[in-house]
């Protein structure tokens, strides 16, 4: 992101700038308690953000990627395990799998949310998979490991449609760690429950992550688990603190990975504005809902009436995406591609044996997707003028025959 960008693709400045006075009390308080490590600042987020995630508890750890290793690990994942996920989201979450001792499998996504395909899941589970006589659970036969968990990601901020995959999950035996590192604060309405839920709230455990350009980040690395139980969050925070709950009684290896009190006190200090944050992002997104009902060739999110998105991100889809992503940068307006390849396709995943076309609805997304500027203090005229650099491009640019192909998708 350069200084000559007119419309930054996010601001992480002026939030802060707004906050200095709030988070420099933060750092005087930890200099002058000396406060570094855990305490009652560390439990106060940790309450606050529970209450705001509709959870019992919350445990604060290192990072996003922390979080979704302990939640597997404690939510039963060991070594030799598989763990199902979708190819299209950020490699933390399938790290998290690997480190826990387990193997990621992919199940394609759904064209419109881009999240998990509760039909393909089933579909995966009952004509790939056996049955494993001892325990009744799943067994791979791409890999010939039982199938522990299945870990689906509200990605965007758009939160997976959870009843299906809970009631899947649930008739195969299977664990639900939720990825909502991108979905603070979204809602989606349980029909089975009759109710709003917030991401974070329905699988056995969730994972957050508050990297400093999440809808909630710190000011460095930090991430939370939260559940509605006792027994997962108690492991978390023996997990997270090299397995003790008393100091030096290790009851098992655990790992450095807790959440330090400075950037807990910050996180606290930002947490109120977290709502009226994501109202900003759904009024942007309306915004630009609205702005390109004009436009053709643009396919924009898809937002079904038993969600509603965090806006983490607004990503949009269109042909030859790299051309009009040129077009912006020239304008000075900042996007991001979340993300250009998807997992299975990965250098580092090769070892699994995936191939081009094995995911065809998760390749499709990943060479059309352009994330455009989404953050809480983008104003009305920036979309306008993000949208109008966008009509400018595509009445100069592309040829009527290219629209064919994305309309029919609508
Ligand atoms: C950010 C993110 C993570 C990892 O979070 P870190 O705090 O960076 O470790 C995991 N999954 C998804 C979908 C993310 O966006």
């Amino acid at each position: 992101m350069t200084a000559k960008m007119k419309i930054p693709f996010l601001d992480l400045v002026a939030p802060h700038l707004e906050l200095e006075g709030e988070l420099m009390e933060v750092c005087r308080n930890a200099f002058r308690t000396a406060g570094f490590i855990g305490g009652p600042v560390v439990e106060g987020f940790e309450r606050d953000f529970a209450q705001f995630c509709e959870v019992k508890h919350c445990v604060g750890v290192g990072s996003g990627t922390d979080a979704l290793r302990f939640a597997l690990t404690a939510a039963g994942v060991q070594p030799g395990d598989s763990v199902i996920t979708v190819p299209n989201t950020f490699i933390a979450t399938t790290e998290a799998i690997s480190q826990a001792g387990a193997l990621p499998e992919f199940v394609d996504i759904d064209e419109r949310t881009y999240n998990l395909d509760s039909e393909k899941l089933c579909k995966y589970l009952d004509t790939e998979c056996d049955t494993d006589e001892n325990t009744g659970r799943p067994v791979s036969r791409r890999t010939g490991r039982i199938i522990r968990a299945v870990v689906p990601v509200h990605l965007y901020g758009q939160p997976a449609n959870m009843d299906p995959i809970l009631e899947i999950a649930e008739s195969y035996n299977l664990v639900v760690v939720e990825d909502a590192c991108q979905a603070h604060g979204a809602d989606y309405f349980s029909s089975k429950s009759r109710r709003w839920m917030k991401a974070g709230s329905m699988g056995y455990a969730a994972a957050f992550s508050f990297y400093p350009g999440k809808n909630l980040g710190a000011c460095g690395e930090a991430g939370a688990v939260t559940t509605n139980d006792a027994e997962i969050a108690k492991k978390i925070r023996m997990i997270r603190d090299h397995g003790q709950a008393k100091k030096y009684y290790h009851d098992m290896e655990g790992y450095n990975g807790r959440l330090d009190t400075i950037q807990a006190g910050f996180l606290h200090a930002k947490l109120p504005r977290l709502a009226s944050g994501n109202t900003k992002r759904r009024q942007n997104a309306e915004t630009y809902q609205e702005c390109f009902s004009a436009a053709k060739g643009i396919v924009t999110p898809f937002a079904p009436t038993w969600a509603r998105s965090a806006y983490h991100l607004y990503v949009i889809r269109v042909k030859q995406r790299e051309k009009l992503q040129q077009f912006l940068t020239d304008r000075g307006i900042g996007t991001g591609i979340h993300y250009p390849i998807p997992l299975h396709l990965q250098n580092a995943y090769r070892s699994l044996g995936y191939r081009e076309g094995d995911f065809p609805v998760a390749e499709m997304t990943s060479r059309e997707i352009l994330s455009l500027p989404m953050f809480p203090t983008l104003t009305r005229g920036d979309v306008e003028c993000v949208v109008q650099s966008i009509i400018d491009y595509l009445d100069a640019e592309v040829p009527e025959s290219d629209y064919a192909g994305l309309l029919a998708q609508r």
